[in-house]
């Protein structure tokens, strides 16, 4: 089975107004796909449904063979939303304990490699952070519950250029080595340049494009 797989999906926060509509698509399992289209275009929208931050208005949506939203999916998934749900009053270090007490397979080494590369004292509280501080904890608490699918909605957005370039070299080598798949977003495609193998391009509420990367590119 595909690691996710829409057919038809759509999701209306508000009746008559469609955030994303009729979006079908498959991600293999083990690739990293880019998720990309402008502001609006419905790229969060598409990472809660996946999430399960919410539920799909219409269609359907499997992760795994497994409709989205199933207890077993929890454990599978990492996620870094744009919600970013970290308790302020919290020390990054108060964090990372909650993060290994709530999940089984839990990895200290990579959350302690995530957090170090971007010089993040232990001791700071996650309302001090900034945003970028605050995903780079963010990404520490996904990557090192060790999932087989990594969702990542803008997660460098907020980054110094070079915080980035570190960071996404630590992520890919990681899943690589892991085989996890991956799915990341920007408005940017040169922002995931070398990055990714797979695209969903996002308009309007629509995937225009899914597929291998090279065959999309040189179709045109
Ligand atoms: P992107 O992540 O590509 O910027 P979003 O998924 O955030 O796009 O937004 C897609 C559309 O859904 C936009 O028109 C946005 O205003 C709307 N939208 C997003 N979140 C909500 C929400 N919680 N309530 C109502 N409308 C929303
Ligand atoms: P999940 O429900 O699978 O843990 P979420 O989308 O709720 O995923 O959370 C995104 C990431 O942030 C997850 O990797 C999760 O472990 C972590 N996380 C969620 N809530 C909190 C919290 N209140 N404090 C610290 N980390 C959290």
């Amino acid at each position: 089975a595909p690691a996710v797989h829409a057919v038809g999906l759509g999701k209306s926060y508000r009746r008559g107004q469609w955030a994303l509509r009729n979006c079908g698509f498959a991600v293999p399992a083990g690739r990293v796909c880019g998720v990309v289209g402008p502001n609006g275009a419905g790229k969060s929208t598409l990472f809660g449904l996946m999430a399960h931050l919410f539920a799909s208005s219409e269609g359907e949506l499997r992760v795994f063979g497994e409709p989205a939203g199933t207890p077993a999916l929890r454990a599978r998934i990492g996620s870094v939303t744009q919600s970013r749900p970290l308790y302020p009053s919290f020390t990054v270090e108060e964090t990372l304990r909650l993060g290994r007490e709530l999940n089984p397979g839990w990895d200290e080494a990579c959350a302690q490699r995530v957090i170090e590369l971007g010089g993040l004292s232990p001791r700071a509280r996650v309302g001090s952070l900034s945003g970028g501080q605050r995903s780079r904890v963010a990404l520490a608490l996904a990557m090192a519950k060790r999932p087989e699918l990594l969702l990542l909605d803008e997660p460098m957005a907020d980054l110094d250029p070079l915080a980035r370039h570190d960071l996404m070299g630590l992520l890919l080598s990681d899943a690589a080595e892991r085989g996890t798949t991956v799915m990341i977003s920007s408005h940017l495609l040169a922002e995931l340049d070398g990055a990714i193998d797979h695209v969903l391009l996002v308009q309007s509420g629509r995937v225009r494009l899914a597929g291998d990367l090279d065959e999309i590119l040189d179709g045109h």
